[in-house]
């Protein structure tokens, strides 16, 4: 079997931490205790969870012309990210995640879009072959709504699932909601799309059904630990996390969920089976800290799941 072709139209950001005593007041300098420097945006994380799965990635997108926008193209390429399509972009500088954590830990965030919110359809109908051929189109919310419209559009015409990770929240149009073949929203999206808070899994089941009459065909919510909860026109099914002993940061757990849903329905497998594999790629993220260096390999993947004997349904 060939490797599953997966498009992915999302941002790609310079991550910068600072960790401090104490966040600064305005005005005030505060001396930081060290740094941290390394690719995110949930574009680039959902590809390089996808690609380390084993899945041929096209990612669309830009970067800036800078030292960042450079540094981020030699990071998807060691991925094994295919960058064709990702434009070098004159007009703007890369995105960037100012971070600074404190002691509590509370944290302050700037993030700066850059590049991001200057993809054209232009940029989107350069790859309209390679959408076409795809096995599965995956967006997210950190790039201008309009290109997530054209990119649906184009898998649309093509006959390619497009799956929609609407983060970070943002309330969505009925239209533009109908488009997808998947919308994967975690429980705080889920409350801003529906207004129905979602933190318990009643409330969960009840905002993914607000959000099938709001025209979605099918729906995941992710439950943190708790799992994801797939809502269809025929059932509901809760899939329990998996608890892991030794989690030590969460960061780009969602990241790692849709990169292992991706690459699971884009074989060919069920919607539950894909969702078990999915919880298996987050919680296997959360032994690691950040977010593209948590994305757990093919072979990490398959062992743990043989250790977690019957989790996965087989023929699924
Ligand atoms: P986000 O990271 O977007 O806020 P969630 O917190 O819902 O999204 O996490 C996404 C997925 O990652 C969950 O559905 C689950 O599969 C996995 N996950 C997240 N946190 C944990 C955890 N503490 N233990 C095990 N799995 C987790």
């Amino acid at each position: 079997m060939g490797k599953p072709r997966i498009v992915v139209v999302g941002s790609c950001n310079m991550d910068i931490y600072s960790w401090t005593a104490h966040l600064p007041e305005p005005g005030e300098t505060v001396i930081g205790e060290r740094y941290w420097m390394g690719m995110g945006g949930k574009g680039a994380n959902q590809a390089v969870a996808a690609s380390r799965l084993g899945a041929d990635i096209t990612l669309i997108g830009r970067v800036g012309n800078d030292l960042f926008g450079k540094q981020m193209l030699e990071t998807l390429n060691s991925y094994g990210v295919g960058c064709d399509f990702i434009k070098v972009d004159d007009g703007s500088g890369s995105g960037v995640a100012l971070v600074t954590v404190d002691k509590k830990p509370e944290n302050m965030i700037i993030v700066i879009p850059g590049t991001n919110m200057r993809i054209t359809p232009a940029d989107v109908m350069a790859a309209e072959s390679r959408i076409r051929d795809a096995d599965l189109v995956m967006m997210q919310l950190e790039i201008p709504l309009d290109i997530v419209e054209c990119a649906a559009d184009i898998a649309r015409n093509s006959n390619t699932r497009c799956i929609l990770n609407p983060a970070p929240a943002q309330p969505l149009s009925e239209r533009l909601i109908k488009k997808f073949y998947l919308l994967t929203p975690n429980q705080q999206e889920a409350k801003i799309l529906t207004g129905i808070p979602a933190d318990t899994l009643e409330g969960a089941k009840k905002a993914g059904k607000a959000l099938l009459k709001m025209g979605a065909q099918d729906v995941i919510i992710t439950l943190g630990p708790m799992g994801a909860l797939i809502v269809t026109g025929n059932e509901t099914i809760h899939i329990p996390g998996i608890h892991m002993e030794d989690a030590v940061d969460t960061t780009g757990a969602g990241d790692a969920f849709m990169g292992g849903l991706s690459v699971a329905l884009a074989r060919g497998k069920s919607l539950e089976n894909a969702t078990r594999y999915a919880n298996i790629i987050g919680a296997l993220s959360t032994r690691k800290p950040g977010a593209t260096p948590a994305m757990p390999t093919a072979e990490e993947a398959e062992s743990f799941t043989r250790s977690l004997s019957g989790y996965i349904v087989e023929n699924g």
